[in-house]
């Protein structure tokens, strides 16, 4: 089934049954591995990667979509941009989380079935997720690690960053421009951004500060990866009262932008 027929056939955004039996398709058609790393609720968490990956090569990429269920056009996007990219995805290790929060996609809300903001619990191995998802991580290290989130408030694009490399963050905004506009607000959620750009390029004892004091101690996937298993780590936010179709496409811009700026492609 092509993209544009799936997208006839789905129920909504929220169709998590539809979206997971895409992914299984997929997997299959390309020999990935797929593991079951947790069950939440009726839906299974599973992990993606290809044979480098699990061999524990080091480089390539990480990227997690659906962390929060109210954030739905990411998983879209994560799957068309890998049923796109056999070829790049053979290239260099890559490690997927296609729905990390399949039980908030379904039923449209932030938290998980626990009533938790997996978000701020990335430290938490007293959740059971979490703690599946830290063990599977174990000692990998990526070149760059993606996570794709949405905000209700937000009217353009915008993106933070943290780069031990130069930082790219205004290229792979740019990028994205002709399917959404940035944010223009200077402030979002209590942060200063520039254009759009929230970009730390920090030691880690500075972020773990950050963490303490910013967010009470509740870390995002996005710092946990960076203090242990990537170099560059980036987490692009699109508006999720716009369409759900540039949504999707600016996420699939994103994803395209980030391997050719990242030298993965
Ligand atoms: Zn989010």
């Amino acid at each position: 089934m092509s993209a544009v027929e799936r997208n006839v056939e789905r129920r909504s955004g929220h169709d998590v049954g539809f979206l997971l039996d895409h992914w299984e398709e997929l997997i299959a058609k390309r020999g990935w591995k797929k593991t079951l790393i947790h069950n939440a609720g009726d839906w299974p968490v599973f992990a993606v990667e290809n044979g480098p990956a699990e061999a524990g090569e080091v480089g390539g990429i990480y990227v997690s979509a659906g962390v929060h269920g109210d954030e739905c056009a990411p998983p879209w996007a994560l799957l068309e941009w890998a049923e796109s990219h056999a070829k790049e995805l053979g290239q260099f290790p890559f490690l997927i989380f296609p729905c990390l929060n399949p039980q908030g996609i379904a039923e449209n809300t932030r938290v998980d079935g626990g009533g938790i903001d997996l978000n701020r619990n990335f430290q938490n191995a007293e959740i059971p997720i979490i703690a599946a998802w830290q063990n599977f991580l174990a000692k990998r290290k990526f070149r760059v690690a993606v996570n794709l989130h949405e905000d209700y408030d937000a009217t353009g694009t915008y993106l933070y960053e943290l780069a031990r490399s130069h930082s790219i963050g205004h290229r792979l905004l740019s990028a994205c421009e002709k399917w959404i506009a940035r944010e223009t607000v200077a402030e979002v959620d209590g942060s200063e951004f520039d254009n759009g750009l929230l970009c730390r390029e920090v030691d880690e004892n500075v972020l773990r500060q950050v963490v303490e004091e910013d967010l009470e101690g509740g870390w995002p996937e996005a710092i946990w990866l960076y203090l242990d298993h990537t170099e560059d780590s980036f987490t692009f936010e699109t508006p999720s009262e716009l369409e759900l179709s540039r949504r999707i496409a600016a996420h699939r811009e994103f994803l395209d932008e980030i391997l050719i700026a990242s030298s993965l492609r």
